[in-house]
Order: structure tokens, then sequence, then C-alpha cells
């Protein structure tokens, strides 16, 4: 397959919006916090370090809409940070396992996969050969919390 997927966070503007609001999309405030190590963020798609002011917001990551459009909880900055706008796949999330959840342009779920470490980049390429297949979710196994969405770019 030729065509080249892009990693999306939360997108800067929603971030802006959230921090500028003082709270998220569904009302919950915007609380900072000292994180620890290993939070998984979803504003430049990387584990935390110790000591770094984050806070954790509800989103729902799915333009697409629909039924299917979840809200869930994420780890984001508290205040402005870089973003993440690399065409590799991210390399914290790379050794986790993660279900990738398959979307069609309507935002319904199609199979989703479990992936293993280290195979997510090569099953992601794999549902994109399916035309049908608009959009990727990664998401954590056991909570099923959304990371970072990816499509052809
Ligand atoms: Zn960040």
């Amino acid at each position: 397959m030729s065509s080249e997927l892009e990693f999306l966070p939360v997108p800067a503007t929603d971030l802006d919006r959230i921090r500028c609001n003082g709270h998220d999309d569904h009302g919950n405030q915007l609380v900072g916090f000292d994180s620890g190590a290993g939070a998984p963020l979803r504003c430049c798609l990387r584990m935390s370090t110790e000591g770094e002011r984050i806070a954790l917001v509800a989103y729902r990551p799915s333009p697409l809409g629909g039924p299917y459009a979840e809200v869930g909880p994420v780890f984001v900055h508290f205040s402005e940070c870089s973003g993440y706008d690399g065409p590799d796949f991210p390399a914290d999330f790379r050794e986790r396992r993660a279900v990738l959840r398959p979307y069609d342009a309507t935002g319904r779920m199609l199979d989703g996969v479990l992936a293993e470490p280290g195979t997510a980049p090569g099953e992601l390429k794999r549902l994109f050969d399916d035309p049908a297949v608009e959009l990727v979710h990664v998401r954590n196994v056991i909570a099923g919390c959304w990371n970072f969405s990816v499509r052809r770019a």
C-alpha cells in the first residue's frame, strides 16, 4: 500500500478552547496537577515525565460523529505545548498493547484489532488496505481510552 498515514492528537484548536474556557466541552473544570512519569499525553503523543503540569479532561475524538463517537478521559498538558506533527507512529506508544478501532466514513465502527507491543504500525497499514476504513482510533486495551487517531495523509 502506498498511502502515507497521519497521526492525530487532540487538535490545537480544541486544546486552546478548553484552556481558554477553563473547562472541557462536557463541563469538567480544567484542573492542573503535577504528573508522575508515564501518563499518555494526547496533546503531543508522548508519555509525561515526572513533575510535568497536566490535566485530565473529557474529549470526543471522533470528527465523523454518529452514535459511535464516544466521549472519554484524556491526559493533556495544562498549558500550551508543542503538539504532534510527526509522520511516524508515536514512539512512546509503539511498545504498548493497543486496540485499533477502524471507522468508516459515516463513523460506524468496523472490526477492531488487538495489537501486541510493536505490532500496531503494521496492523494499521493492514487496516487501511480496506478502502472502507476512513479513520482508526488507537486505544488503551483495558480502559478503552482513546490515545490518538490515524487517517490517510
Ligand atoms: Zn502536550
